[in-house]
C-alpha cells in the first residue's frame, strides 16, 4: 500500500473540534437523525444526544437516496435547524457533503463534513476536501477494501487536510438479515495500518435497532475512537432510516452500558448531562 501520509506513524492523530478531541482517551459519541426534518425534531434529538453525554449532533440535509422518489433532504433550510439545535445544547455538528456545490454551502456552517459511503471514491470531492480545514469523516464504501478506503483518505491528506476520521459502517456481503455486515476486523486493522482515528456507525451496519447496542459495545472493545449513531425522537415517523434509529431513551441507556466496556479497554466515556 502506498500510504505515506495515512500510514502508521509514531504518534496517533488526535482531531480537535472545539473542545472535543477524537482519538484521545475518551470515546466520542456522535448522534442524531438520519435526516434533518424540522426544527422541533432536531431540538428533541439534540436534547437526547446531550443528555447521554454525546458531543456531536448529526443530521443529513442532502440525502443520497437509492430511489429518486424518496425524501432527498431539506437542503439549506435543514442546515439552520441542525445548527440552531446544536447551539442550543452546546453540541458540534456533522452533516454529509455530496459535491462541490454542497461543499460551498456547508464549509463555513458545520464543524465536521461527512463523506458518505456512496461517495468514498468520488476523487474530485476528495481533492476538494483536501483544500479545506474542516475535519472530515470518511465513511467506508459499500464494497470498498481496506486499501481502497485508506487510499481515499490519502487523497484528502495529500491535498493538505490532515483532519480525517475513518468510519466503518458495514460492507455489503451475501448476508441479507442485516443491512450490511459490520467489519470489526477492519476497525482493528486500520488502527495498525494508520494513525488516523476510527469511528464506527453501527446503525447503517445493522439496519435494525435491536442489535445496535451489541455492535456499539463490540466496536468500543476493538478500539473504535467514537460512535456515529442514528437517534430520532420518533423513529416511527422518520422520513429515512427509522427502522435503525434509537429513541433518545435507548441511546442514553446504551451510553451508560458502554462505560464499563470503555473502561475495560483503557478508555473513558463522558458523563450524562442535565438538560
Ligand atoms: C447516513 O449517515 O445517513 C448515510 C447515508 O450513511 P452511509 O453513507 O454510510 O450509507
Ligand atoms: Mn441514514
Amino acid at each position: 500500500m502506498n500510504l505515506p501520509l495515512v500510514g502508521l506513524k509514531d504518534e496517533r492523530s488526535m482531531i480537535r473540534v472545539g473542545d472535543t478531541i477524537i482519538g484521545a482517551r475518551e470515546i466520542v459519541l456522535m448522534a442524531g437523525p438520519c435526516a434533518v426534518e424540522s426544527g422541533e425534531q432536531m431540538r428533541a434529538a439534540a436534547q437526547g444526544v446531550k443528555a447521554a453525554g454525546g458531543k456531536i449532533l448529526r443530521g443529513g440535509v442532502y440525502k443520497p437516496r437509492t430511489s429518486p422518489y424518496s425524501f432527498q433532504g431539506l437542503g439549506e433550510e435543514g442546515i439552520d435547524y441542525l445548527r440552531e439545535a446544536a447551539a442550543e445544547y452546546g453540541l458540534l455538528t456533522v452533516t454529509e457533503v455530496m459535491d462541490e456545490r454542497s461543499l460551498d454551502v456547508l464549509v463555513d456552517k458545520v464543524d465536521i463534513l461527512q463523506v458518505g459511503s456512496r461517495n468514498m471514491q468520488n476523487f474530485h470531492l476528495l481533492k476538494l476536501l483536501g483544500e479545506i480545514r474542516n475535519p472530515v469523516i470518511l465513511k467506508r464504501g459499500l464494497a470498498a477494501t481496506v486499501e481502497e478506503w485508506l487510499s481515499a483518505a490519502e487523497y484528502i491528506l495529500s491535498g493538505g487536510n490532515a483532519q480525517v476520521i475513518l468510519c466503518e459502517r458495514g460492507i455489503r456481503t451475501f448476508e441479507p438479515s442485516t443491512r450490511n455486515t459490520l467489519d470489526l476486523s477492519a476497525v482493528s486493522l486500520v488502527k495498525v495500518l494508520s494513525h488516523l482515528p476510527v469511528i464506527v456507525d453501527p446503525s447503517h451496519a445493522a439496519g435494525r435497532v435491536d442489535i445496535i447496542p451489541a455492535l456499539a459495545k463490540a466496536a468500543v472493545a476493538v478500539g473504535a475512537d467514537g460512535l456515529l449513531i442514528e437517534v430520532h425522537p420518533h423513529p416511527e415517523e422518520a422520513q429515512s432510516d427509522g427502522m435503525q434509529s434509537l429513541t433518545p431513551e435507548q441511546f442514553s441507556r446504551l451510553a451508560a452500558e458502554l462505560r464499563p466496556i470503555a473502561q475495560s479497554v483503557g478508555r473513558s466515556m463522558a458523563h450524562p448531562q442535565e438538560v
